[in-house]
């Protein structure tokens, strides 16, 4: 097998194309010197080396050769020799993925200085100061990456060998009254050098190597390694990167950035990564070497005039330094972005006047970035209509949605505990420990943020209150991340670490306590947790016309019909700012959770006649009949899908003693037969039990009420001049006897109300298909329905026979091992749960051709399930009113890509 490829000198053997064999950062240092950008000479050692050495724990056999024939090229074009005591070549080992992997992956530069190189090298620069600089360098890299982290030595945290040898570097700088690294002399550098070794020695029990190839052959292993070290691990399983791809590995002859006044390195973005503002940017040090410029220990200078920001307002620009330097750069990077079609991020270095570039790839960037990019590149003609609709990924306007943590800020914190990030942007607050209490304090006028181990539906008028929502318990699709992904509010679940005491309203954790009414802070899109408050950068998506734009190029684009989830008014305005096209699912319990309602639901419940049944019934319809009215009016003429209502009874039944006590004054009931009533409703299984049509079909009254108050409602809009148009929506259906059941009570006080008022009603009736029966027999419920709404949660946890509030025990294992390849309350299971859709779709539109279908239930916002959606043949999906501008983009790129 072919192992390694050159690049230098203009020519090289691989190009941009050959990512996955080169790594991105070898592929584009190819594409660089055949583009005849200054890029000094190396060569990329393969991926497939990678795997090979992986599986075997070798190298194959003909690595040793190409390496060194390669070598010689190096050698052969810098006039240098690797090893030689007169005019050594020194040499970077770099590590490159496919894709890139920021700060996971390892690199060490000035391979070969030895006690045999460093005079010739000393005699050859003139340099004796910049010899011993690189030379310091070079050893706590070593160290740091072959000699600590490649091995398997076990260093707590902050006690490896890197801090230690940092600590005599701050210790020489304490000495010598200096700040800067560039402020001490050749003595100081030596006698750290010598420092160096010997720390190392006394830590690792090794010797720092002496020897050019052994640096330079332990170093490629260590790159190999390090591609299943810890961090990257962690990192390829956030980001899905597959673990057979390996890593590549460059070794490249050393250009130095550090060899005095007319030397520097920096790193720049072709546009802003902040703004997105089409403006050079970028950042740059005199006289230092590549990583100085990331690693933060000093502040940089701005590149340029536009690139002033904060700390570095006053420093000099390369621009105003170098003039010459400075316009050759920016004649490459609008080289390169043009030539990429996308922005880009380089690092480049300056050697004695001299300019190369040492790296281009994508540039990573925000959210508002993203879109303005793409937009003015579209725009400019740089790409077109399709390549701007794939250029914005989902997240990027998941972030633009939410205020979020200023991060120069953000990092400067540290990290009190960290959970899943399950709602997104960033928010600070005083912490309280009950919903009451986040209510009375928000009430006063404070910004808290609700602290419990797990919510319930009884907390939710304190979530509401909330800037953001803290739990110890639960996963990405409990209740606290559903409610809070819902209404687009900052939310952390599943922080196992931290212990909470709502009795002794504490929150601790192995580093602190906290009490209420002390400040944290939380990052909803990383699931960091801070004490203490850092300051927002607020959302704005009024006055961004690039987002606009980008919208209605989606729009163009997509064929998929977005609706939006939403159980009141408030909701429904928000979602139809971001575009919402009506209302897919209308929750109507949410309703009666209001302390004015829950009374008379309760005394319904208990009720053991129809007679006191209806007339606690009546008492609700005049609630429920506004809330309609409010919702049809918002959404007119776009439709609304009602939901009747859904959940087991018992739900909306006091938990407390105090409650109970409660509710059996107000029903003139004695306690002994209200908690026997209690009993009586208790269920075993109640996501199975008596719930959906199920109590409709018990206590047909029910859905009269509801029925009337929707007809009513809209008979009432009209009236006024106003074309509401509801879609009743019964739910759990299973057999088509029980819709039509229901169907019946529905059109029949469709036609009372009809009567009643002289209006004729446009009005749909139609099922929710969340049973694998509803599924298998959609031909018959197709007959009678006129819309079918895949409730893909429900079908989830029907299809998979387990209980999505449960699986948090097991899935954990279950991703573990592979069995399940991810959480199928997130992204729709197509084989299963995809099937069952699929087969409904077909079955109902075989007996009916008009049939609405839709989609509501968690996946209507996710973007891989509605990439499926699309698939499916259905006509819209329906989702949170903050997914709803997610929802158009990836119903676009559905199409586009
Ligand atoms: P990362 O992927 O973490 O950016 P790199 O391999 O790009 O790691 O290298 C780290 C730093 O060292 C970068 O600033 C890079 O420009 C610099 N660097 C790497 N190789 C060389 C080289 N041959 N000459 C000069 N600087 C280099
Ligand atoms: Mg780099
Ligand atoms: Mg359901």
């Amino acid at each position: 097998m072919k192992t390694v490829y050159f690049f230098g000198d203009g020519k090289a053997d691989g190009s941009a194309s050959d990512k996955n064999m080169l790594g991105g950062k070898g592929a584009n240092l190819a594409e660089m010197t055949i583009l005849g950008i200054p890029v000094p000479p190396g060569f990329t050692i393969s991926t497939d080396v990678c795997a090979y050495f992986m599986q075997t724990g070798k190298y194959p056999t003909e690595l040793t050769n190409e390496v060194e024939n390669n070598l010689r090229q190096i050698e052969n074009i810098m006039g240098q020799t690797f090893g030689d005591c007169n005019s050594p070549l020194l040499v970077s080992v770099r590590s490159g993925a496919r894709q890139s992997m920021p700060g996971m992956m390892e690199t060490v530069l000035n391979i070969g200085l030895t006690s045999q190189t460093i005079p010739g090298l000393i005699q050859k620069s003139g340099d004796e100061r910049f010899v011993y600089d690189a030379y310091r360098r070079l050893i706590t890299m070593y160290a740091d990456v072959v000699m600590e982290k490649a091995t398997d030595f076990e260093t707590r945290e902050g006690e490896g060998i890197r801090e230690k040898l940092e600590t005599h570097l701050e210790n020489i700088k304490l000495k010598k009254k200096v700040k800067k690294d560039a402020d001490l002399d050749v003595e100081d550098l030596k006698c750290l050098c010598k420092n160096f070794k010997e720390t190392i020695k006394a830590h690792l029990g090794k010797d720092f190597p002496d020897d050019p190839y052994t640096q330079l052959w332990e170093g490629v292993g260590a790159v190999f390694k390090s591609w299943n070290g810890k961090r990257a691990t962690h990192y390829r399983n956030i980001e899905k990167i597959p673990s057979e791809w390996g890593t590549a590995v460059n070794i490249q002859a050393m250009v130095f950035g550090n060899m005095g006044k007319d030397s520097a390195t920096g790193v720049a973005f072709t546009r802003n990564p902040a703004t997105g503002e089409n403006k050079f940017y970028g950042e740059w040090l005199p006289n230092a070497q590549g990583e100085d410029v990331v690693a933060g220990l000093r502040t940089p200078n701005p590149l340029n005039e536009s690139s002033r920001i904060g700390d570095s307002k006053n420093l000099l620009t390369l621009e105003k330094n170098m003039p010459t330097i400075y316009a050759k750069l920016d004649v490459i990077q609008r080289r390169l972005e043009a030539h990429y079609n996308d922005m880009q991020d380089i690092e480049f270095t300056i050697q004695n006047g001299e300019l190369w570039m040492l790296q281009t790839r994508i540039g990573k960037r925000n959210g508002v970035a993203a879109i303005r990019i793409a937009m003015e590149m579209l725009e400019s003609g740089m790409i077109e209509e399709k390549t701007a609709i794939m250029r914005v990924k989902p997240g990027h306007l998941d972030e633009i949605m939410h205020p979020t943590l200023n991060t120069d800020i953000e990092k400067s914190f540290p990290i009190l505990t960290t959970g899943l990030p399950a709602g997104p942007g960033g928010a600070s607050g005083q912490i309280v420990f009950t919903a009451d209490d986040a209510e009375n304090w928000h009430n006063n006028g404070k910004n808290v943020i609700l602290v419990r181990k797990e919510t319930s539906p009884e907390d939710v008028h304190g979530m509401y209150a909330s800037e953001a929502i803290l739990t110890a318990r639960g996963g990405m699709t409990s209740h606290a991340a559903l409610v809070a992904r819902g209404w687009g509010k900052c939310c952390v679940v599943g922080c196992s670490e931290i212990q909470i005491s709502a009795i002794d309203k504490t929150l601790s954790s192995n580093r602190t306590i906290l009490k209420e009414g002390d400040w944290i802070t939380l990052n909803g899109s990383t699931g960091n947790v801070y004490e203490g408050k850092i300051p927002l950068k607020a959302a704005n998506l009024q006055s961004n016309s690039f987002f606009k734009k980008l919208m209605e190029l989606a729009d163009k684009y997509k064929v998929l019909g977005v609706r939006t989830n939403a159980d009141s008014p408030i909701e429904a305005k928000q979602a139809l700012e971001f575009g919402a096209q009506g209302i897919g699912l209308c929750r109507t319990e949410h309703m009666f959770f209001n302390p004015e309602r829950i009374m008379s639901m309760r005394e319904m419940i208990i009720a053991e006649n129809e007679e006191d049944r209806r007339k606690a019934i009546m008492e609700l319809l005049s609630h429920q009949k506004s809330d309609f009215y409010k919702i049809l009016k918002t959404m007119a003429p776009y439709p609304v899908t009602i939901r009747l209502l859904d959940p087991p009874l018992h739900e909306f039944l006091p938990q407390e003693n105090s409650q109970i006590q409660e509710l059996a004054q107000a029903l003139k009931m004695s306690r002994n037969k209200l908690d026997a009533r209690i009993e009586h409703l208790h269920e075993l299984n109640p996501m199975l039990g008596h719930r959906g049509c199920r109590l409709g079909i018990s206590y047909p009254e029910i859905t009269e009420m509801q029925a009337r108050a929707i007809f009513e409602a809209t008979a009432e809009l009209i009236m006024e001049g106003i074309t509401p148009y509801p879609e009743v929506m019964v739910p759990l259906v299973g057999s088509v006897a029980e819709f039509i059941h229901q169907r019946k009570i529905i059109d029949s006080m469709a036609n009372q109300v009809q009567d009643e008022k002289r209006v004729k009603i446009d009005y749909l009736v139609g099922t929710m298909i969340e049973l694998p029966r509803a599924c298998a027999t959609a031909d018959e419920i197709a007959k009678e329905a006129q819309f079918f709404s895949f409730g893909t949660n429900d079908l989830t946890q029907t299809t998979f026979g387990l209980s999505r509030d449960d699986i948090g025990s097991f899935l954990p294992d279950y991703l573990e091992q592979n069995i399940l390849a991810g959480d199928p309350f997130q992204s729709i299971d197509e084989d299963g749960v995809g099937s069952l859709i699929t087969m409904g779709v077909e079955k109902g539109r075989s007996v009916n051709a008009t049939l609405k279908i839709g989609i509501c239930g968690e996946h209507g916002g996710d973007p891989e399930s509605i990439h499926f959606f699309q698939k499916s043949g259905i006509d819209y999906v329906s989702c949170s009113p903050f997914r709803v501008p997610i929802a158009r983009l990836v119903a676009a790129q559905a199409r586009a890509g």
